[in-house]
């Protein structure tokens, strides 16, 4: 397709690259009952003016607006998504979209055991949920929060519920909490799992985290073929991201990685971010944004403003050339 072709409206929306934009990640709010030490300051923050953040109806109109030109899947995410209220209606609304065939949330864990059943009633596919230890003590040194909560219950609510298949993140940081990457992995024997280690990123508030922190995946996999052989693996069905994943024998789950540090994904990346403030980002990092909260609101069509931002959306990251001052967190962007 031409880059011409690829303007002419109401034709499927790619980028000047050729990558076609089925996916979109929508951030429902920058709030959060956590503050990991990697993602926000403990304190200080300036939360957007409850104004500025889309509604669940104008979020749902961004992706009526989106499906007819490609849009397949949805990730509700933040911040933390479920401490937005009622947030099992901005699901019943986008299952609503005749076009989308998946939408999936990513969240802390916290509020899974109360809210799975009715995320599911609602029509929610999956959820990916973070998962930094399994310690009740570090879960609340790296939180900086303390709230009396067990990820492996919160996983099997969700696992109860329907929302399978259940993701568990690990944003490993060495000398924190790399002595449980083992315990992480060996979930996948015990249950149809997969676990998967991100490497830890150079965004948002870092002050307690240097390079230094950063386990590479290699090391990372080789730590744990040292336990018993890793295989290749499909990894979970479905599945939109980034991650390569492996598997011990006889395992039921699967061991993902994540490596934005040490192997770029770019070339096939096929995702845009919408931030709770309703701006469409086609990068994770950097800091190309085009605003659809005023057209909106102003009842203007969108699609130009989708073309527009996807005629911006660079090759690859700038982590890669490490140009990583100022990037906003990925809880204000929707990680
Ligand atoms: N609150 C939800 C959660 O924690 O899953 C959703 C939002 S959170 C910003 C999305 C993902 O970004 C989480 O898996 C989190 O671990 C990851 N993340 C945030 N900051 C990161 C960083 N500096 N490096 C790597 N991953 C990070
Ligand atoms: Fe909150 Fe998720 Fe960021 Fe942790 S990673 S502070 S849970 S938004």
């Amino acid at each position: 397709m031409t880059m011409a072709e690829s303007n002419t409206p109401g034709a499927a929306l790619r980028d000047q690259f050729g990558r076609s934009i089925e996916y979109l990640r929508i951030s429902v709010t920058d709030r959060c009952n956590f503050r990991c030490l990697y993602c926000m300051p403990e304190s200080g923050l300036q939360w957007l003016p409850k104004s500025d953040i889309l509604s669940y109806e104008e979020i749902a109109e961004v992706v009526r607006q989106l499906a007819p030109l490609g849009l397949r899947r949805l990730r509700i995410t933040g911040g933390e998504p479920t401490i937005r209220p009622q947030i099992h209606e901005l699901v019943r609304m986008l299952r609503a979209v005749g076009e989308i065939t998946d939408i999936a949330l990513s969240t802390n864990g916290v509020r899974l055991p109360q809210l799975a059943p009715l995320l599911r009633e609602a029509g929610l596919d999956r959820v990916n949920m973070s998962v930094d230890s399994l310690r009740a003590e570090r879960i609340a040194e790296i939180a900086r929060r303390n709230l009396a909560f067990d990820p492996v219950t919160s996983a099997l609510a969700a696992e109860h519920a329907g929302l399978g298949p259940i993701k568990l993140n690990m944003v490993v940081m060495r000398g924190i909490n790399d002595d449980e990457i083992e315990d992480m992995a060996r979930l996948t024997l015990e249950h149809p799992w997969h676990v998967r280690f991100i490497e830890l990123m150079p965004v948002g508030d870092m002050r307690a985290l240097t390079w230094s922190h950063v386990l590479p995946s290699d090391e990372l996999l080789a730590r744990l073929a040292a336990i018993a052989p890793l295989q290749p693996s499909d990894g979970p069905p479905r599945g939109n991201g980034p991650a390569a994943y492996y598997q011990w024998p006889d395992a039921r789950g699967t061991i993902g990685v994540i490596t934005p540090m040490t192997h770029t994904y770019c070339a096939s990346c096929n995702r845009v971010r919408l931030t709770a403030d309703g701006r469409l980002r086609t990068c994770l990092f950097g800091d190309h944004e085009v605003d659809l909260r005023e057209p909106l609101r102003a009842g203007e069509r969108l699609e130009p403003h989708f073309r527009r931002a996807l005629a911006e959306k660079p090759k690859e990251h700038e982590l890669l050339q490490m140009k990583v001052g100022g990037l906003r967190a990925l809880s204000q962007v929707g990680g």
